[in-house]
C-alpha cells in the first residue's frame, strides 16, 4: 500500500496533508524518515511514525449511529440528508456504507463501515441475523395480535413473515425483535392486523446493542468486541 494512502485511511489527515507532513520530515517508517508519498510500505508489517506517534492499521473502519428521524440510510442522495452526511469530513475518505438500511422516520442502531464482505455476510438472508426495535402503535395490541405476529402473518403482497418475537410494555409500546429484513417489515406488519406504527427505534443488531450513551446523530467505533460479528 502506499504510504500516503495508509496515512490518510487511518489517520484524520487528508491525502494533501500526508504529503505536506512527509515534505516536513514528520513520517517515518520502520526508523528511516520517509521522502515520498508514493512510498509503498508492508500496511500489515510496519512501524509508521507520524509526529513521533505511531500510526496503528485498521482494515476496515466500524461506526455505530444513533440515527436521528428525517436522515436516509444511502451513501448519497440529491435532495435528502443521508447517515453519511452526519459524519465529520474526514470520514468521508473511507468508502462507508450503512450495513442494513432503516426507513427515513426509524430511529436507532445504523452501522457504518466499509467492509463488504463482512456486511454482506451479515445481511445475508440465510444467516438469520436478529434486529430488535421498539416500537409504539395506535391501537391496542391484543394476546391475539402478538401471537398472529409472532407465528408469522401475511402481508398484503401475499409474503408470510417469519416468526419473530414481541415482548409489550404495554397495549401500544414494545419490543420485536425480527430474523429477516423486508421493506417496511415492522409497519406492514402491524398494517396487516389493522394497526399503524407511530414509532420505530433499533436498539440492537446481531449482538450489538446500540449505546444509550450516543444522542441522535451521534457515533462511536464498533468495540474490538462488537467487532467480531463481522468476523463469524
Ligand atoms: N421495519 C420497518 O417497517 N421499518 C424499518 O425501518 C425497519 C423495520
Amino acid at each position: 500500500m502506499r504510504l500516503d494512502k495508509f496515512l490518510a485511511n487511518n489517520t484524520p489527515l487528508s491525502r494533501s496533508e500526508v504529503s505536506y507532513q512527509i515534505k516536513l520530515g514528520n513520517v517515518s517508517v520502520d526508523g528511516i524518515k520517509a521522502t515520498s508519498a508514493s512510498q509503498k510500505i508492508d500496511e500489515n508489517n510496519c512501524n509508521v511514525l507520524l509526529g513521533g506517534r505511531q500510526v496503528v492499521f485498521c482494515k476496515y473502519v466500524y461506526l455505530m449511529l444513533n440515527k436521528p428521524a428525517g436522515v436516509v440510510s444511502a451513501t448519497q442522495d440529491k435532495k435528502q440528508k443521508t447517515v453519511l452526511d452526519l459524519l465529520p469530513s474526514e470520514y468521508k475518505k473511507l468508502n462507508l456504507f450503512p450495513c442494513g438500511r432503516l426507513d427515513k422516520d426509524t430511529l436507532g442502531l445504523v452501522i457504518l463501515t466499509n467492509d463488504g464482505q463482512g456486511a454482506h455476510k451479515l445481511l445475508s438472508p440465510k444467516n438469520h441475523v436478529k434486529k430488535t426495535y421498539e416500537f409504539e402503535c395506535i391501537e391496542p395490541i391484543s394476546q391475539n395480535n402478538v401471537n398472529q405476529l409472532e407465528q408469522g402473518i401475511e402481508l398484503k403482497d401475499g409474503y408470510k413473515t417469519k416468526p419473530c418475537e414481541i415482548v409489550l410494555k404495554n397495549d401500544t409500546q414494545g419490543q420485536i425483535t425480527l430474523f429477516e429484513g423486508k421493506y417496511h417489515e415492522i409497519k406492514r406488519m402491524f398494517g396487516a392486523i389493522g394497526n399503524k406504527i407511530t414509532f420505530l427505534k433499533r436498539i440492537s443488531f446481531a449482538s450489538i446493542v446500540l449505546d444509550d450513551c450516543l444522542n441522535y446523530g451521534q457515533f462511536r467505533p464498533l468495540t474490538l468486541t462488537e467487532q467480531k460479528v463481522f468476523e463469524e
